[in-house]
């Protein structure tokens, strides 16, 4: 909805009230000036009555003097007081427009018969005595006039012509009427012409009105000029100010020299506003500009950060070639002529007469530690590919029993020479299971390899395959010296050996339990142990149950 300004609204209300009270005052003003032109008329008319009533005594008064000859004999003129008033009435009417004339019923001159003002006068003074007058604005001889009737009281002097009886012949020759002293002796009729008066009035009301629009367009105008001065004015200028502080211009500030209190307090208020928010501003545009000197140097710090870490990719990459190099060079330099050495001390130990103790001896040195330099070896390429993410798992059926079998041959030798016994056992339900062949013998080897090398002579290994609780279960069960339990979880870190006396006098690079927990997580398996010092330890390697084929 479309606003309408406060200019607008104060004008609309302004012109409201002056439109209802112009109007009222004309309203007010033209009855008030009708009821004075009314009441000034009924005084003038009742002047005139009185006057005629004066005439009318003095000839009633004046009869004896009158009718008396200067001999002292009574001669009746004729000037009567009813013929002298309506004379003077009739003289005074014929050079003005006034007319005043006497009037009642059965008159006994019929230019004396009432007309229809006359006759309701006349009308309500029988039928009331205490009604004596009767009066208003009516037409006239078709023009419209103020008439005032006054009812004529019968007195004593009255009687003689009016009086009883009726019909008796009256000193001027007429016949009496008949009168008594309650009677009603006809009105006085009075005609008065309303064009000065209501030209009076007209005149009055056009000064009363203009007057009245002099003094309400002189309080409108000054009521406007001080509300535009002290209201509108510093109104229109706060407008401005907002607009300015609207296009980012906040150092504004209003003068309130000529503003009402009211407006006044707003602008103080506004003055204030928006000094706060020039200080904010400029306070903001200083953080901005710290924030964005912090944001310049984290990036400039990040820029760096970026250049050190290009040039620590490039030496990881580079060691990366190293490693991957190293790798194929220890894969192949170290582990062919590894084998060959290996084959030879063999081929050499068998090839030994049983009387060259010592030589043969030297060739089993040999040939076990080759074999160990090999399973290092070995277990260092298998991490190193861990680390590498190159280590591929293959997902296929495999019969447990036959990995069991493959470990047994592996390890019975290492048993023997350790003067350990080692046996296994496979649970007749075991059910194939998916997973990597090769993994899953490595896996035991290590196992085996450690259970064997770390229980003493005359001890037994058993390698014990069945189907327990949550899958297939591999475990491992040496009687040998055992692990402490805050080991349990550090035995399967790279290179963390219990260090110990003890554990000190075994050979080992400590990778072999971190590359079983390997090869059991790409396999979804999962490793545990359980031990105490001195009383042996099982490691068992569970097979979940969603791994078992079918
Ligand atoms: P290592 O090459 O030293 O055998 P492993 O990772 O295979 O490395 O084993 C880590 C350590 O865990 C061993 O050095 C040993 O202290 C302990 N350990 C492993 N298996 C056994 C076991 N069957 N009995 C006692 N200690 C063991």
């Amino acid at each position: 909805m479309k606003k309408v300004s406060l200019k607008t609204i104060y004008l609309v209300a302004l012109s409201a009230v002056f439109a209802v009270s112009f109007l009222m005052f004309v309203l007010f003003d033209l009855q008030s000036q009708q009821r004075q032109t009314e009441a000034a008329m009924l005084e003038e008319a009742r002047t005139f009555a009185r006057e005629m009533d004066a005439v009318w005594q003095f000839m009633d008064n004046s009869q004896p003097v009158i009718n008396t000859t200067t001999d002292g004999i009574y001669e009746f003129k004729g000037l009567h007081c009813s013929r002298v008033g309506k004379s003077v009435g009739a003289l005074f009417s014929k050079g003005s427009d006034y007319t005043i004339r006497y009037t009642n019923f059965n008159p006994r001159n019929l230019q004396d018969e009432p007309d229809a003002f006359e006759t309701k006068a006349l009308e309500k003074f029988n039928a009331d005595a205490a009604v004596t007058e009767h009066y208003g604005v009516t037409d006239f001889q078709g023009i419209e006039r103020f008439r005032y009737a006054q009812a004529l009281e019968v007195d004593k002097s009255c009687l003689e012509c009016h009086g009883e009886p009726a019909g008796e012949i009256d000193i001027t020759g007429k016949a009496k009427e008949g009168w008594t002293l309650d009677s009603v002796g006809g009105a006085i009729s009075i005609v008065i012409p309303l064009d000065q008066q209501q030209q009076a009035m007209r005149d009055n009301v056009v000064r009363d009105v203009a007057y009245f629009l002099f003094i309400t367009l002189l309080i409108g105008a000054v009521v406007y000029a001080v509300t535009t001065f002290f209201v509108f004015r510093p109104l229109d200028r706060m407008k401005l100010a907002f607009a300015d502080m609207g296009e980012g211009r906040l150092a504004v500030s209003l003068d309130d020299a000529h503003a009402a209190r009211e407006i006044s307090r707003l602008i103080e208020r506004f003055n204030s506003t928006a000094a706060e928010l020039h200080t904010m501003y400029d306070h903001l545009e200083e953080q901005v500009e710290s924030r964005t000197d912090e944001l310049r140097k984290a990036n400039a710090a990040l820029e760096r950060q970026r250049d050190t870490l290009e040039r620590l990719n490039v030496e990881l990459a580079k060691e990366t070639q190293f490693k991957s190099d190293l790798l194929s060079m220890v894969n192949h330099e170290l582990r062919t002529p590894l084998t060959s050495i290996i084959t030879f001390a063999q081929i050499s130990r068998e090839a030994c007469p049983p009387d060259r103790a010592s030589e043969r001896h030297s060739w089993e040195e040999i040939e076990k530690n080759s074999q160990i330099l090999l399973a290092m070896i070995n277990d260092m390429l298998d991490i190193a590919r861990s680390d590498a993410g190159s280590i591929r798992t293959a997902c296929e059926p495999m019969d447990l029993g036959d990995i069991v079998s493959s470990v047994r041959g592996t390890m019975t030798p290492l048993a023997q020479k350790y003067d350990v016994a080692f046996c296994t056992r496979v649970a007749s339900d075991v059910p194939l299971v998916n997973g990597d062949f090769e993994k899953t013998q490595r896996m035991l080897e290590n196992l085996a390899s450690n259970a064997i090398k770390f229980t003493p002579d005359g001890g037994t290994v058993e390698l014990r395959v069945d189907v327990g609780e949550g899958g297939v279960r591999l475990r491992m069960i040496d009687d040998g010296i055992g692990i402490a339990p805050e080991d349990h979880e550090r035995i399967f870190e790279r290179f963390f050996q219990v260090d110990s006396t003890s554990t000190r006098k075994y050979n080992g690079s400590g990778l072999g339990l971190a590359l079983v927990r390997e090869y059991a997580a790409v396999q979804g398996f999962s490793v545990s142990v359980e031990s105490e010092l001195g009383q042996g330890s099982t490691f068992t390697i569970t097979i979940p149950s969603d791994a078992i084929v079918g």
